[in-house]
């Protein structure tokens, strides 16, 4: 007998049929007030030595089919380490094959990361030397909305933000933030010595710690998708987005990175504010600049593939990097990393993962370096 669960932190399913292991029928459930779906993270119990075919019946109907072609579930037995198991879309449902070697087994849409590892990340990073955790405020469940700050303190100096998670299903961005933070934390490390005596970092990990609970894609308690929540941010609704703009309006952005996971594209890439219309000569030589320092510190990054430009739309202001553009005429990008793996350089086992999250947020410390300190040779 297999028991299918998703009651816990992040879990996310509905069950139809699970009383054949070769025919396991489940169903992608929607985001708890919202209507988006393709997150799915659930246990499997009772499948020691067992040949599993597991189908999500309605992958066609989630909210980007473009997700499924080419993409592979994670798979864990230990909660550590998270395999690729193989998959295929037959354009209606997404079918995973995986022989199971013990009695538990736990299936994702992409390396879960946990509130247990978000409370780690905070504990480790208010230890470190000038490192101080701070809550900007709360969720709609109460949910703490914190920010990890670490640098020099001038207020003359420049502010750099990175923010995490804004959409709980994209587990990946909360591992950039990870590495990030563990890179900043290394002090035998010149180019963070460096950085940290000329910069400031607010890093807010999880902007979206309640759709992170509920296994939510894209929205919060209350099924806002605080990336269309910018310009209108309200302390009842997208309390998360209201207290971070609050900070920042007072930490006035000088690099602002919104990081994010893309479901159909295979590559990491950022999105800028090129289509706005102050956007200048100059922002256009800064914006080059920070995408040709990431492109040689890590051969994951690639500027070739990516969203296309378009006609600037005021409705465009909602999302976050385009309201931080305009707001304050910085280095603001949305960084996409892939659901699937990066086609440049694949990798069988794993595909994307946290770990190379993970090394994409340490090689961005990099890159800010250079932006802001830089000498051109
Ligand atoms: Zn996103």
């Amino acid at each position: 007998m297999i028991q299918v669960t998703s009651a816990f932190d992040g879990g996310a399913i509905t069950v139809q049929d699970a009383s054949r292991a070769d025919d396991i029928r489940l169903a992608l459930r929607a985001d708890v007030s919202a209507d988006f779906s393709q997150w799915f993270y659930f246990r499997l119990a009772g499948v020691r030595d067992t040949e599993l075919t597991v189908h999500l019946l309605n992958a066609r109907a989630s909210t980007y089919p473009g997700g499924w072609p080419g993409y592979r579930m994670v798979a864990s037995h230990d909660q550590q380490h998270w395999f690729r198991v193989d998959t295929a879309f037959d354009g209606t449902r997404l079918s995973a094959r995986h022989r199971s070697v013990a009695d538990l087994i736990w299936f994702a849409y992409f390396e879960p990361y946990s509130q247990q590892r978000h409370a780690v990340l905070l504990a480790q990073a208010q230890l470190r030397p000038g490192t101080r955790v701070r809550t900007l405020g709360l969720s709609c469940k109460g949910r703490p909305i914190d920010v990890v700050e670490t640098g020099v303190l001038d207020p003359a100096a420049p502010q750099v933000w990175v923010i995490c998670r804004q959409h709980p299903g994209e587990t990946m961005a909360e591992w950039f933030a990870e590495g990030l933070l563990d890179r900043l934390g290394d002090v035998a490390d010149p180019v963070v010595t460096q950085l940290l005596r000329a910069a400031r970092f607010h890093i807010v990990p999880n902007m979206n710690p309640d759709g992170s609970a509920m296994g939510n894609l894209r929205t919060n308690a209350r099924g806002v998708d605080l990336n269309r929540a910018w310009v209108n941010a309200s302390a009842d609704a997208s309390p998360e987005v209201f207290h971070v703009r609050e900070a920042m309006l007072a930490h006035a952005p000088s690099i602002f990175l919104d990081v994010h996971g893309d479901e159909a594209l295979p590559y990491v890439f950022v999105a800028g504010s090129e289509d706005q219309p102050h956007y200048t000569a100059a922002h256009r030589a800064r914006d080059l600049r920070f995408k040709q320092l990431l492109t040689a510190l890590s051969p994951d990054f690639q500027t070739v593939h990516g969203y296309p430009s378009g006609r600037f739309r005021p409705e465009m202001l909602a999302m976050a990097s385009h309201w931080v553009a305009d707001r304050f005429q910085c280095l603001s990008f949305t960084l996409e990393m892939p659901f699937k793996d990066n086609a440049n350089l694949p990798d069988a086992a794993g595909g994307w993962n946290g770990a190379r999250s993970r090394r994409l947020g340490a090689a961005t410390v990099g890159a800010i370096h250079g932006s802001l300190l830089g000498q051109d040779s």
